[in-house]
């Protein structure tokens, strides 16, 4: 191949058709439409192939990044995907949903210049292909003998499962919810990240022979110590995430309206709130809403409760634009489709309408003080600046917490702030129990949730003296080709 230079290679990034912002804010439609094959082969001509790969070194699963472009350069998608399956259980949904602004495309040479390789959409590509084309994992031909559970059906828990099926074992993945998939099904909205698309990375591990009990809560229906004592599992993998609310304890929050983000995406993802009057599970009167915080988790809520009807939806942050955690993507997409900003704003009191309901927010003007210990300007409050925000529904996308019950139910050692101790294997205090994920990490992102999974899976197959564990580490994942079955005798 001719060498390429930062000269030669098409100057512009390769735009992906988006749907207009005052159509999609009426449905739950996906934003983004995709590459097309030519695209995707224009977009595949910007990399440079450096020798450095840099690129791959920004991913934190390690993909070979420039292997599966310079593949999908050469037409050859299946090859494209096979580089991409070796790190990467979920390159549909990693593609859709990954910040590769600050990962793989954050550090691509390309960017130094131009506007970086489109990584992400070419590996969006990819996966859609995969997903078209069903390909995917075959199971194991020979059993290892060992029977292991997973707690939490997230990216973590589908990492691990799938690495740890393919190694022989007997994989039951339990799920408090009624669908699997955790945040990518309850979090996560369709118009970012159609529920087909997680259905079918989802169905993956069906066909590897995955058991799914969903309605299952572990720590009431049975403890973690029982799945190894009277239930006959040899190891067990915990990644039940980081889903409990922030609120922030000021007056007015028992009022109705109030709301956390995860409660108003789980009803309108899971529970379907979206789809009412087809489904019988709607939300009720939002009116004017105001949204505390402008992460990922804010602008989803905003965006979902502007397609649920919404009259007006505000974001309330107390820092400013350039500090908001959300992707700038995301931020720009929720700009598009009419929410309104208040940067510089911390509400102080929700206000009652004198009938147990919200009438409006109180906040007041902030301005940027010094750095504090995470680098960020710190808010203070300018004196006297209280306003009151005209609203009838109030959520909150503070952050969220580790969920309690495991914590509570079973001898797990936890950190001060009740997330599950590991070591460097992700082992925690009880023998045989590993854990990882959001529920080790706090909230972080899905394809550290997912690479988390991955190391547990290998960890859990070398405790269990399972020989092929080394092979859940590069190679052969996720995919039929030319895989290994590593059988081993149970050992007592
Ligand atoms: P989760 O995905 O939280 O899955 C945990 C699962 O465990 C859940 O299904 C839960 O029901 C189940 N569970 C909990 N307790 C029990 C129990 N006791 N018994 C049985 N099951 C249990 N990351 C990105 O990379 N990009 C994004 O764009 C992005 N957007 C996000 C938007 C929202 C609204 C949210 C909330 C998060 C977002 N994230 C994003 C973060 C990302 O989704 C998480 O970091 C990731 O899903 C964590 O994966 P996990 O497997 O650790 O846990
Ligand atoms: Fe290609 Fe960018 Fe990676 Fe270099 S850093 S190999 S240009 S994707």
């Amino acid at each position: 191949m001719k060498k390429r230079t930062i000269r030669t290679i098409p100057q512009e990034r390769t735009a992906m058709t988006e749907r207009p912002a005052a159509e999609r804010a009426r449905d739950f439609g996906e934003v983004a439409c995709g590459y097309t094959l030519a695209d995707a082969l224009r977009e595949s001509q910007r990399c440079l192939f450096c020798p450095d790969e840099p690129c791959v070194r920004g991913c934190p699963v390690g993909i070979d990044i420039p292997g599966f472009i310079e593949r999908l350069g050469e037409q050859d998608v299946r090859g494209a995907y096979d580089a991409i399956a070796d790190a990467s259980l979920l390159p549909a949904i990693c593609g859709r949903v990954c910040p590769q602004e600050t990962q793989c495309e954050g550090v691509c040479t390309v960017g130094d210049t131009l506007e970086p390789v489109a990584i992400g959409r070419l590996e969006r590509f990819v996966g859609d292909a995969a997903i078209c084309e069903g390909w995917a994992g075959e199971p194991a031909a020979e059993r290892s003998g060992f029977a292991v559970a997973i707690v939490g059906s997230g990216p973590a828990g589908m990492a691990c499962a799938a690495d740890l099926a393919r190694l022989g074992c007997d994989v039951t993945v339990f799920e408090a919810f009624q669908e699997p998939g955790g945040v990518l099904r309850y979090g996560i909205p369709d118009f970012r990240l159609p529920n087909e698309v997680v259905d079918a990375e989802i169905g993956k591990l069906a066909r590897l022979g995955i058991a799914i009990r969903a309605n299952t809560l572990v720590g009431r229906l049975f403890t973690l110590e029982d799945l190894i004592r009277d239930r006959g599992f040899a190891a067990v993998f915990v990644a039940t995430g980081a889903g409990t609310p922030t609120f922030m304890g000021i007056e007015g929050e028992s009022l109705n309206g109030v709301l956390s983000a995860n409660e108003l995406l789980t009803r309108a993802n899971l529970m379907r709130a979206r789809d009412f009057p087809a489904y019988d599970t709607p939300l009720g009167r939002l009116g004017r809403v105001a949204v505390v915080g402008a992460g990922n988790t804010a602008m989803d809520a905003m965006r979902v409760c502007r397609r649920l009807g919404a009259d007006k939806v505000t974001c309330v942050y107390w820092r400013g634009r350039a500090e908001a955690p959300a992707r700038a993507e995301e931020l720009h997409h929720a700009e598009e489709e009419g929410i309104e900003f208040r940067w510089l704003t911390e509400p102080v009191a929700i206000l009652d309408d004198g009938h147990g309901a919200v009438r409006g927010l109180r906040c007041r003007r902030m301005e940027l003080g010094d750095p504090d210990a995470s680098g960020r300007h710190r808010p203070v409050p300018v004196p006297d600046s209280e306003v009151d925000l005209e609203c009838d529904s109030v959520v909150f996308a503070i952050g969220t917490n580790a969920n309690p019950i495991l914590g509570q139910t079973s001898k797990l050692a936890l950190d001060p702030r009740g997330y599950i101790k590991v070591d460097g294997d992700l082992a925690t205090s009880l023998d045989g129990v590993f854990a990882g994920g959001d529920i080790v990490t706090g909230a972080a992102t899905v394809i550290e949730a997912m690479g988390a999974g991955r190391r547990a899976a290998r960890s859990i197959a070398r405790y269990l003296g399972l020989g092929g564990a080394d092979a859940t580490g590069g190679t052969l994942f996720g995919i039929a080709g030319g895989q290994h079955n590593y059988a081993r005798v149970r050992v007592a």
